[in-house]
């Protein structure tokens, strides 16, 4: 058998992923980018096919990976995780600097920089696996970097906050990944969370 609990327990960061459709950029969040080979420095991010950025790297091969820090506030999550860059523009008001590759990266909540080429992907059903070359790292400070654990426990706003911004008596739902509440006694089976896109399974009854 294969208990989900079991597979909780890997461990993963957080990284806004930058890349662009040749004009306009766009940034998501991922929790999985990790180092292959050390000569030469090449690493592997995966990305699920419901981010536009997927779309993107397929096309131009070319992104940044800020890596994220415990600094970093719900907003970012908020903004780059949860809505979609097919139509929107994440980064208008923001703060970003362009890096060598003419790619965004974020100099705040992030304490460090690697810009890569992608050199392979492979399709896994919802998620494309990417390797890519880095051809340039740049250290930004010495924050400590973001663990999906951290961002859950301590970044996250708790489902309690969520219920009590109003009582109206019907059931709710929030995803237990991102915090989403949706509202209704039944959570339809096929329900997929409009912000993280994981399935009705992610959810949990709020009492
Ligand atoms: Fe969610």
């Amino acid at each position: 058998m294969i208990e989900k609990e079991a597979m909780y327990k890997l461990t993963y960061g957080l990284f806004m992923l930058t890349t662009t459709d040749g004009q306009k950029q766009n940034g998501c969040i991922v929790n999985t980018v990790s180092m292959l080979t050390d000569n030469p420095k090449r690493i592997v991010v995966f990305v699920n096919k419901a981010n536009y950025s997927e779309e993107l790297l397929k096309k131009t091969g070319v992104f940044n990976v800020s890596v994220l820090t415990e600094s970093a506030p719900f907003e970012i999550f908020k903004q780059f995780g949860f809505q979609s860059g097919r139509d929107t523009d994440k980064f208008a008001g923001g703060r970003y600097e362009v890096s060598a590759n003419g790619l965004y990266y974020l100099p705040e909540y992030a304490n460090a920089v690697l810009s890569a080429k992608v050199i392979d992907h492979y399709d896994y059903d919802t998620h494309t696996l990417f390797v890519a070359e880095v051809t340039e790292a740049k250290k930004l400070n010495d924050e400590k970097s973001v663990t999906y654990e951290y961002y859950q426990s301590n970044i996250k706003p708790k489902p309690q906050a969520a219920k009590s911004e109003e009582k109206s008596g019907k059931g709710k739902w929030v995803c237990k990944i991102c915090g989403y509440v949706y509202e209704g006694d039944e959570l339809p089976a096929d329900f997929t969370c409009p912000w993280c896109k994981h399935p009705a399974e992610d959810f949990e009854r709020v009492k």
